[in-house]
């Protein structure tokens, strides 16, 4: 059957003039976004995009496309100036798409947007997508959950908007987190790491970072709890970090250097 036959049989609703459908893009692989995010791909009249949108998603669409990204310290965008215009677009009746990496409503701030349309009496839709901390796990063979090694997982983020690390109870986390996935958390990694080992965290813990997930260049660092500020300090700055003992799965489920050429 043709990807359009199929896609006809799911029934999609349509993003119908005057919305917003804020969509989660996935963390890198185009083929991760969802039927519904296609959708409004097609259907969109112009679409807000971050900084983690795959670029060649944004060539499939003929939309008016607006950058809405911000990256930390670089405020190239003001969050209340993006929840402005989705606004605004969506008075004005046009269709209007919001393009985010990963999950919107995962440390993406989509839940901030979301409330900015809700007060406005403009109506929406989210369309989750895949996570980093989940998806970027799998394309490094890590299951962030697996029988005989965490029946838990707990995503942080390392820094708030104050840009500083995350104010928590690490001893806490430490003790009650089998498994800690940290997004935007590569810059504290020396932190993070101190203070779980001062919480009792064992040294040799297995780390991963992984680096540009499901994108072309990504970037697996397997290391210790022990060794992650020196290995953090190397790594490519688009990394989640994962502390647990499902990191040693990656030795044996790593895939994706096997479908390559
Ligand atoms: N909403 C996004 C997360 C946005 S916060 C999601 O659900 O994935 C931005 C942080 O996400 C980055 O600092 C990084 O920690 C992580 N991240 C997003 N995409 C990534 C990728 N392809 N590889 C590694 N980390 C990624």
């Amino acid at each position: 059957m043709m990807h359009k036959e199929i896609a006809a049989g799911l029934n999609l609703p349509s993003l119908e003039k005057g919305w917003v459908w804020l969509v989660g893009a996935g963390p890198g692989d185009p083929g991760l976004i969802t039927a519904l995010g296609l959708q409004a791909l097609a259907q969109a009249d112009v679409i807000l995009y971050d900084a983690l949108v795959d670029e060649h998603l944004l060539t499939l669409s003929t939309a008016e496309k607006i950058y809405a990204g911000k990256r930390a310290g670089v405020r190239s965008c003001k969050q209340d100036e993006i929840s402005e215009t989705l606004v605004a677009l969506a008075k004005e009746g046009k269709r209007v798409l919001r393009l985010k990496g990963g999950d919107p409503f995962v440390f993406g701030r989509g839940g901030e947007e979301a409330q900015a349309l809700a007060h406005a009496g403009v109506p929406f839709r989210i369309v989750p997508g895949v996570t980093a901390g989940i998806g970027g796990l799998a394309y490094a063979g890590i299951p962030v959950t697996h029988r005989d090694t965490n029946h838990a997982v707990t995503f942080i983020t390392g820094h708030g908007i104050d840009g500083k690390l995350t104010k928590m109870d690490w001893a806490a986390v430490s003790r009650g987190a089998p498994t800690l996935v940290l997004y935007m958390a590569r810059r504290f990694a020396a932190e993070i790491s101190q203070a779980l080992l001062a919480a009792g965290r064992k040294p040799d813990e297995p780390v991963a970072i992984v680096a540009n997930a499901a994108r072309s260049d990504q970037q697996v660092i397997v290391t210790t709890l022990s060794d992650l500020a020196a290995a953090a300090e190397n790594a490519p700055s688009l990394a989640i970090i994962v502390i647990g003992e499902n990191v040693r799965l990656a030795e044996e489920l790593s895939w994706l250097a096997k479908t390559r050429p």
